[in-house]
């Protein structure tokens, strides 16, 4: 617990330093880009956490109470979206040797992502778990549809849960691999009142360590869409919620009537 206080504490460049130099001491080769840092495990699962927050300054203090096992600050917001990911990704690659992926700017655009797919051959892994969301027992899969994937997430006792976004909205659909979110224990996520409970943090990080033992029993899970988007939305781009979202907030828009399922970064109009 005192290296997540640690990390906490950190600002997003010496944060990024710190991924580094801890990759680096696990013997792995880290990759160092200007918006992310990938290094290629021997496992064929890859991990992602994001590496920035939505506030400007790390936390000056930080607290805990041992009776709720409650990490908590007063000031600045604590940074656990997604600090809580950092360290889940930093202790699983103690042990266990997956990819990992630590983005920047998920909270301005999922940029970090963006690059990634951009700049790295598509990894040959199984599937993506990315430790990015609230709570203790969430999965969350976007518009990733693949339901053996999903039922085989389930078995290891998560509910699944719905969200807007987060760096496996790219990731997942570009690449062609299936992908979800899980719970890191962080509540009240972009306020100063956030905070985690510790141990709802460690029952996942010992949750993915069981699917980590268990990669060989499974396929190569791909993306596969919830469903297709044209049927569901007859005039895209009009009444299609989803593609309008990502239109106007990042600028991609999705493009449906190609084969499989692929982002076009739009083009500047200038
Ligand atoms: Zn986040």
């Amino acid at each position: 617990m005192n290296y997540l206080a640690h990390l906490f504490r950190l600002s997003e460049q010496d944060l990024k330093k710190e991924v580094y130099r801890e990759l680096k001491k696990m013997r792995k080769k880290p990759y160092w880009h200007r918006d992310f840092i990938y290094a290629k495990g021997t496992v064929p699962i890859l991990l992602v956490a994001h590496m920035d927050t939505v506030f400007e300054n790390p936390p000056r203090e930080v607290y805990y109470k041992k009776s709720e096992d409650k990490i908590f600050s007063f000031t600045n917001g604590l940074g656990a979206d997604d600090r809580c990911g950092v360290y889940a990704l930093l202790e699983i690659s103690k042990k266990y040797n997956p990819s990992v992926l630590f983005t920047q700017g998920e909270e301005i655009g999922l940029i970090g992502a963006q690059s990634a797919v951009d700049t790295l051959a598509k990894p040959k892994v199984k599937y993506i778990i990315e430790f990015d969301r609230m709570g203790s027992n969430d999965m969350v899969f976007y518009d990733c549809g693949n339901t053996p994937f999903m039922n085989y997430i389930k078995q290891f006792g998560f509910e699944k849960q719905y969200g807007t976004y987060s760096d496996i909205s790219i990731l997942g659909p570009i690449w062609d691999i299936a992908s979800v979110n899980l719970s890191c224990g962080y509540y009240r996520e972009h306020s100063k009142s956030e905070y985690v409970i510790f141990h709802e943090l460690e029952h996942n990080i010992e949750r993915v360590e069981k699917m980590i033992q268990d990669y060989e029993q499974v396929p190569y899970f791909d993306h596969r869409e919830v469903f297709p988007l044209k049927e569901a939305y007859p005039l895209p781009g009009m009444n299609n919620p989803f593609s309008l979202y990502l239109d106007q907030i990042y600028g991609i828009t999705k493009d449906a009537t190609a084969k499989g399922n692929v982002y076009q970064k739009k083009k500047e109009i200038k």
